[in-house]
Order: C-alpha cells, then structure tokens, then sequence
C-alpha cells in the first residue's frame, strides 16, 4: 500500500528487524508520530510472516538537533545506514542496542569527523571487524616508528615497509602512525569522551579514507548516505 512504510528498527529484544507501519502516510494516522526517522520510540510490534506490524508507537526521545541541523542530520542519515549494512537481522545484542543509541545522542551533541570516525570505529569493532593494528598483517612483524605504515584493506591490516612490495595485488592506502593510534584509542575510549579527543587534520582524513574502503570491503558496495556526507565537510 502506498499508505505504508517499511522501517528498520533497532530493538533491544530482537536487535535489527524490519517492520511496516500501515496507513502511516494517511494525514489521520494515528501512527505517524511515532515512526519518524533517528527516533527512540516505545514500540508495540505484532509478529508477523515477514516482518513485524507496528500496531502502536510512542516516541520517548525525538533528537530535534538532528531534525533542524543539516549536517547532523546527514551523519545520523550516515549512522543510521552504516548500522543497517553492518549490523545482521534479527540478533539480540543489547551493546550493539546501546551503541546505536549512544550514537545518536553523540551526534545531537557534536557532529564533528572525530565522532562519526569514533562511531564507525566503535561499530566495526563491536561487531569484530577491527583490522590488524598493532603488526604488519602479511608477515606479522612489529611495526617501527621509522617508516610510513601502510594498510591493506583487503588483508585488514597495516603492512610493513617490506610487505607493502610484495608480489600479491593487495589494496594499499597510506597510513599514519598518528591514525593507528587514534583508531586503537577509540576502540577502547568510552563513547562520551570521544568528541572531546584531539585529532589532527590529517590523521582524521587518512583514518576516514581508510575507513571508507575498510567499511566498503565489510559490507560488499559502497554505502549511498557517505558522498553527501562527505560533501557536508565535517
Ligand atoms: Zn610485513
């Protein structure tokens, strides 16, 4: 029906599910309060074949910064895809629940590159997709300072000096040692002090570019919302 809608929900029982609000779009429903976008809401949900029926919504926090501002707006756009392409269907995880929380009050707080590249990290990293940071991928030696590392987004991992020749078509991209740091920092940082981490200009652009083809390897496409974010110019 033209009147409904199909949403993803995150919820805490039953963690990344689809369900479909009917006659949501008609003027009179009594719905369409409770199933805006980058909402928490207090959701009744009727099981259905495919996917769940929203039967009764309430919202209980609306996250207006992200409705007036357009550059939060397009992150938590951003947030919000890169939780559907990563996160698999239908697995309860209360973390993963609470990340995904967490991240659109950061967002109404600071959408600024350190959180979003913080939430990215965060994310893959909850789910277990961190890359090999603290060795060289190929050959496991320790990294040293004395070189510039690279990473291989198809091996998952920074490569040394003497890997980043070797014969194999892996993907490179420069990498710095300030962004190796930065990213294991964030794995371990508690999400409320993230926005307030000094990152440089640099390390912020290296880590995104990296990130970007990393996320682009998990997920298998490219993800729609990261252009236009890329063009807002965190
Ligand atoms: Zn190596």
């Amino acid at each position: 029906m033209e009147a409904d809608s199909i949403l993803t929900v995150m919820t805490k029982r039953r963690g990344r599910i689809g369900a479909i609000a009917k006659g949501v779009r008609k003027q009179n429903s009594r719905l369409r309060g409770g199933v805006q976008v980058f909402t928490h809401n207090d959701m009744l949900l009727y099981q259905g074949r495919s996917l769940d029926i929203v039967t009764q919504s309430e919202c209980i926090e609306a996250f207006g910064e992200l409705h007036e501002d357009m550059v939060a707006m397009t992150a938590a756009g951003y947030w919000s895809e890169l939780v559907e392409a990563l996160v698999p269907e239908g697995e309860q995880d209360l973390s993963l629940f609470q990340l995904v929380l967490a991240g659109f009050h950061l967002l109404c707080l600071a959408a600024n590159a350190t959180v979003v590249r913080g939430l990215e990290i965060k994310l893959l990293s909850q789910l277990g997709y961190s890359p090999v940071l603290d060795r060289c991928v190929s050959c496991g030696r320790a990294l040293s300072q004395g070189f510039e590392p690279a990473f291989s987004t198809n091996l998952g991992g920074v490569v040394c000096s003497s890997c980043i020749g070797a014969p194999g078509s892996y993907e490179i991209k420069r990498f710095s040692h300030e962004g190796i740091r930065v990213w294991q920092q964030l794995i371990k940082m508690d999400l409320s002090k993230i926005r307030r981490l000094k990152v440089t200009g640099e390390a912020l652009a290296v880590l995104e570019e990296i990130l970007e083809a990393f996320i682009t390897v998990q997920v298998g496409r490219s993800l729609k919302s990261k252009p236009v974010l890329k063009s807002m110019q965190l």
